[in-house]
């Protein structure tokens, strides 16, 4: 039954169900006001992902209707937290943990020792002081240069310039909130952030070097996106604003060097974490519990409060579109939210006021082991367990992983009702010179286990960086193969292209064993690559010679309730191995290389073992009769291509889409004709022209030379292909075979996907014959016709006065947008 499937399904994948679709723009207005202009109340659906899917309000009570369990992260109904939200701004406990803001030996706040930022409102009479009674000293916090006083009237004389229908609008209105909720409780760290995202988006060109030059930027941009709304939905004249708030960058710089270089130590450090965002986002979901406070400054470099607090909320809210499917009741969830929420105030607290810092900025310094242990130790973890446990009791949710950071070899300190799993190993590691806390008592006593095996139910714990070398030595011969291109020197590209078997269930797996034939021929054994020493040196890896003409295969399997229908889909789903499922090729048992060892579970390669003629897999599970989840998943045998770059730009160019069918699907867009479905009226766009971004986001500072992007990307900027190839990962000739995902929307962008936009390519021609290369973005208008956009330049506090009626233009298309239309192509 040799066959190899066609590329792509005529049928689209059903929008709900689709892992990769995020949504157009950023979430309903999370603010209790109802306050909608009546253009947005007439279209209130018009940016939904579905029809019935409402976008509820941050206190609302009822959640959206979740997406399937594929997804990685859903839409999350909200992510700013303002003023609205009790819970999370007026904590009584962040406010007392408040230091002073002055620099150390200033001893008054009045005005004539306070370094004021450029157009800056003085204090109004009966604005309270900055300083505060005396709190815990903090010998190493950053000192602001800026008065919290007079950032805040800064922020409120530009508020009070601006027309109501600015303020009252959502995302206006949640960000000045969050804004002034931060400066008033004098999160710098999250003042700092806020700007360079903001300047991202109104003048690149004005980023200080270290973070334009940011290998990680468009991460961070899409993880601020996610955490923040984007910021192509805020009128232009507020962004220049917040793009400048409290002064400029570089003058900041030169006035305030050490405070600078201490805040820009921290965003970068959130830069660096930012690829791991959604990741990260998605472990914490999968295992049901929100992270401690720890866990976001390790994992993510969070150390501003209030971004915490907003990374927190949404884990929260993912968590709980989770639960409401197991069918928790939305008024359980609200209160679940709650108390989650204050259970993270108390633990920032208590973190912060055992480092001996402000809470609103927790420092890096959090990393160090003896925090590590003490948090460990510490209730968070604890309450924040019994909390979620109470809530489905049929499902026991996993501990959070122990924060492990030591040295290699030690053993783990574990939490502290976390069953041991090695026998007489101490529950928690005494730090001396460090009181023991309140939380050391007998439940930490160690237990002596008597049997061989840990208790049913038992979690292992994996390893926050996977370390193959060191915890999966025991599968040394499992390594990936060493591929060597043919030239010898040339560069070659390999990615999936196709099956040799297509997904399948496996229904008998627990019942028998399923067994799948296939037959290779002649044809095609003859392009699989043998082995350069067919059984050499015992322990070394395989070795291949790999030219243009060959493919491998390799056998893969996918979590997924649903079953895929189109290939782009499948290309980008994670490996999952059924647990307990046991696997013989040609008779040969295979090894899954499981995400214990290294992190995620990785395909198996069967080129070693594929054999001209007849071929046969057997697959059984072992597992309780009553166990079905082996249904849940979905087995294949695929076909990895490769491709040198020359081949590659050569497809693509073939594939471009001609200027005149670009400009049309635009023009369609923006008149909304490509959003209406005949079975749902509800999706339209509302926007009068399209904002088109010329810059490559990998160097952010030249238009694309070859603009590409996915077919199945839903946005119209592009990214230049040969920097796309180049920033591949490889393994010494061959890049890696999982790594094709668009920079800007993470949809599947293999080789074979990439299309050229003859658009973009009329648009750089014509800007090069203007010497406008230095163009960012381009403004298409319903007409069809484009103009550079002009970025207004100079002032701060840019004219905001503009006509109420002028539509917001909206990028209908953002960055990670993309909503649940599926072009076909
Ligand atoms: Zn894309």
């Amino acid at each position: 039954m040799s066959r190899r499937a066609s590329e792509e399904s005529p049928h689209t994948l059903p929008a709900r169900s689709s892992p990769l679709t995020p949504s157009l723009v950023p979430p309903a207005p999370s603010t209790g006001c109802a306050v909608t202009s009546p253009r947005q109340s007439h279209r209130r659906a018009s940016f939904m992902p579905g029809s019935n899917r409402e976008q509820p309000e941050l206190n609302a009570p009822m959640l959206p209707v979740a997406a399937t369990e594929s997804a990685p992260l859903p839409p999350v109904p909200s992510q700013l937290l303002t003023q609205n939200s009790p819970h999370i701004i007026n904590t009584p406990g962040v406010r007392e943990m408040r230091p002073a803001l002055q620099p150390p030996g200033h001893t008054s706040s009045g005005p004539s020792n306070t370094v004021v930022p450029p157009n800056h409102t003085p204090p109004q009479p009966g604005v309270p002081s900055t300083t505060l009674p005396p709190g815990p000293q903090v010998p190493h916090a950053p000192i602001s240069p800026f008065s919290s006083a007079g950032c805040e009237a800064q922020l409120t004389a530009f508020r009070a310039r601006l027309p109501a229908s600015l303020t009252l609008t959502p995302p206006h209105q949640q960000r000045l909130d969050v804004l002034q909720a931060a400066v008033h409780h004098n999160d710098v760290v999250f003042v700092m952030v806020h700007q360079i995202y903001c300047l991202m988006a109104v003048d690149p060109t004005q980023l200080p070097q270290s973070i334009a030059s940011h290998p990680s930027l468009g991460f961070f941009k899409g993880m601020m996106d996610d955490m923040m709304g984007t910021n192509d939905v805020l009128h232009p004249g507020v962004r220049e604003f917040f793009a400048h708030f409290p002064m400029r960058t570089q003058a900041l710089a030169n006035q305030f060097p050490f405070y600078y270089a201490a805040q820009e130590r921290r965003l970068l450090s959130l830069i660096e974490h930012s690829p791991k965002y959604r990741s990260q986002m998605t472990q914490w979901v999968d295992r049901r519990l929100p992270p401690i406070s720890l866990e976001l400054i390790l994992f993510l470099g969070i150390t501003s409060s209030r971004l915490q607090q907003i990374a927190f909320r949404m884990a929260v809210r993912h968590i709980n579109i989770r639960l409401q499917q197991t069918g928790v009741p939305p008024s359980v969830l609200l209160s679940l939210e709650q108390k989650a929420v204050e259970i993270h105030i108390r633990d920032v607290c208590t973190l912060a006021a055992r480092m001996g810092v402000e809470p609103n900025i927790l420092t890096d310094a959090a990393a160090r082991q003896p925090y590590i242990d003490e948090v460990n130790r510490a209730g968070s973890a604890r309450e924040l367990r019994d909390l979620y446990s109470s809530c489905q009791p049929q499902v026991q949710p996993q501990m959070p992983r122990p924060l492990v950071q030591r040295p290699q070899g030690t053993a783990p300190a574990t939490l502290p009702s976390q069953p041991p799993l090695q026998r007489g190993q101490p529950s928690n590691i005494h730090h001396p010179g460090r009181p023991s806390t309140a939380q050391t008592n007998s439940s930490q006593a160690p237990t002596v286990r008597t049997s061989l095996l840990p208790p049913a139910g038992t979690v292992l714990s994996v390893q926050r960086q996977a370390n193959p070398a060191c915890f999966a030595l025991h599968e040394a011969d499992l390594r990936d193969a060493t591929l060597r291109a043919e030239p010898s020197g040339s560069v070659l590209y390999q990615y999936f292209d196709g099956f040799i078997h297509g997904p399948t269930r496996l229904p008998e797996a627990l019942t028998g064993v399923e067994t799948w034939s296939f037959d290779v021929s002649p044809d095609i054994w003859q392009r699989i690559p043998k082995r350069v020493v067919p059984d050499g040196n015992r322990g070394e890896p395989d070795e291949y010679q790999i030219s243009t003409s060959n493919f491998m295969l390799r056998l893969r399997c996918v979590k997924s309730l649903s079953d895929f229908t189109l290939l782009h889909v499948w290309a980008v789903a994670d490996t999952a191995w059924i647990p307990a499922g046991f696997y013989h090729f040609n008779e040969k048992p295979l090894q899954p290389r499981r995400k214990i060892h290294y992190g995620k579970d990785l395909p198996i390669d069967l080129t070693a073992l594929v054999q001209e003629g007849s071929n046969e897999l057997k697959v059984a599970v072992l597992r309780d009769q009553a166990d079905n989840r082996y249904r849940n998943y979905l087995l294949a045998i695929e076909m990895i291509r490769f491709a040198a770059e020359e081949e590659i730009v050569e497809m693509c160019l073939k594939n471009t889409r001609p200027a005149a069918e670009v400009l049309q699907a635009i023009k369609s867009k923006i008149s909304g004709t490509s959003f209406s479905r005949a079975d749902d009226d509800d999706i339209t766009m509302m926007q009068a022209n399209l904002t088109i971004n010329l810059l490559d986001p990998f160097a952010m500072s030249t238009i694309c030379e070859i603009p590409v992007r996915s077919k199945v990307c839903l946005h119209n900027d592009c990214f230049d292909l040969v920097t796309f190839l180049h920033s591949r990962k490889k393994q010494g000739e061959v890049s890696v075979a999982d790594m094709w995902r668009c920079p800007i929307c993470n949809a599947d962008a293999r080789p074979n996907k990439l299309l050229v936009d003859g658009f973009l390519q009329l648009v750089r021609e014509e800007l090069t014959k203007r010497n406008l290369l230095n163009t960012r973005a381009i403004v298409v208008d319903q007409d069809g016709n484009w103009e550079p956009k002009m970025v207004p330049l100079g002032s701060a506090t840019p004219d905001v006065e503009v006509p109420v009626s002028t539509p917001v233009v909206t990028n209908g298309l953002p960055a990670g947008g993309g909503g649940e239309i599926i072009e076909l192509d």
